[in-house]
């Protein structure tokens, strides 16, 4: 190589490194379609009217990945944006995806991904079992897509419910076929990690939260990560305790998120806003107020009724977008459950008091 040719080749990496240095400014995310943060109401015999459902790329979180997101109003369950938010990283590797929406919306949702990439759906991870989530395993599964997920997921959603009623995942072209397990020793670490698309896209195991079968989605370079539900700003907080989750879980979950993200991390929820590492303290606060005033009350031989009459919640209220009664009694009556006598999760389940 001759002099003239280096001092090129020099040159060019001189400039190069302040762009990449500010790819965190160059504008993303980019927000299309902001998520709402209206009340709607819902007379009690509500049915979803899918075929009014559109399922749309309501973000750009870098040039190659986005957030897909339901219409507004319309699913009782999800005001805000009907179904779990989905990822879609997309390039010459084809497609990853985080999560599918609904099995009603199936050919939607895949139509939405056809607007911006003809790559083949190479990989599925799910984030939690919930049919919002990974309701459309199996048609996914037909596209291609080799699903991953924790063997807890796995174990929840193809086994027959306690209560008798079939599996929520019957076609084997829905299973996840490549598990893992949750590790305490090594919480945090990835248990898949995929280099896709000029990106490194790790699948992080939790710990039982929102269920027992959670996987948080870290995209490096993009510094995006998909958190799921064990978080939310739409209604006050779920833990899916049939499906192994956990109030206290929730709050281990979000301790860990400060280790997995960094200050300057986009934080991507399955419903409600994006948010910043900084923005699950109060989150976290509200929840551990609201266990220790419900331990005390549970301790002193108080009934869930009394519990509830309490109204534990109010000084939230105002800043809980979408904070129906429902959510509210939720809440507070899985607290209630899980301070005392809390059943283990065995197959991924628990074994919940009927109410
Ligand atoms: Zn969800």
């Amino acid at each position: 190589m001759n002099k003239s040719a280096k001092f090129v080749i020099c040159l060019s990496l001189l400039t190069a490194i302040p762009a990449l240095a500010n790819a965190q400014d160059t504008g993303y995310p980019r927000i299309l379609i902001p998520t709402s943060e209206e009340s709607y109401t819902y007379s009690a015999d509500y049915q979803i009217p899918w075929d009014q459902i559109e399922i749309m790329v309501t973000e750009h979180m870098s040039p190659n990945l986005y957030t897909l997101h339901g219409s507004p109003g319309l699913d009782r369950g999800h005001p805000d944006a009907s179904g779990g938010r989905a990822m879609v990283l997309f390039g010459p590797d084809g497609v990853l995806l985080v999560d599918t929406q609904n099995r009603q919306v199936a050919d939607k949702t895949l139509a939405a991904i056809r607007t911006f990439t003809d790559g083949p759906i190479r990989v599925l991870v799910n984030s939690h079992v919930h049919s919002d989530h990974a309701g459309a395993n199996a048609f996914f599964g037909k596209q291609g897509a080799l699903i991953f997920a924790q063997e807890n997921l796995q174990l929840d959603l193809i086994n027959p419910r306690a209560d008798g009623r079939p599996a929520q995942e019957q076609d084997p072209d829905g299973f996840p076929v490549v598990t893992y397990r949750y590790d305490p020793a090594k919480a945090g670490e990835p248990a898949v990690t995929l280099t896709m698309n000029g990106e490194i896209v790790d699948f992080i195991p939790m710990m039982p939260s929102h269920t027992a079968g959670d996987t948080v989605v870290r995209f490096r370079n993009a510094n995006v990560v998909y958190i799921e539900d064990f978080y939310r700003n739409f209604g006050y907080p779920f833990a899916a305790q049939t499906s192994g989750g956990s109030i206290e879980g929730m709050i281990e979950a979000i301790d860990l998120l400060q280790t997995i993200a960094g200050p300057d991390t986009w934080l991507i929820p399955g419903h409600g806003t994006l948010i910043r590492r900084e923005d699950l303290l109060p989150y976290r606060a509200m929840l551990v107020d609201i266990w220790d005033q419900v331990s005390q009350l549970r301790g002193a031989g108080k009934s869930l009724a009394e519990v509830l009459a309490a109204n534990l919640t109010a000084p939230y209220d105002a800043t809980t977008e979408g904070d129906t009664e429902d959510s509210k009694e939720r809440f507070i009556t899985a607290v209630y459950d899980e301070v005392q006598d809390f059943p283990p999760v065995i197959n991924g389940r628990r074994t919940m008091p009927r109410r």
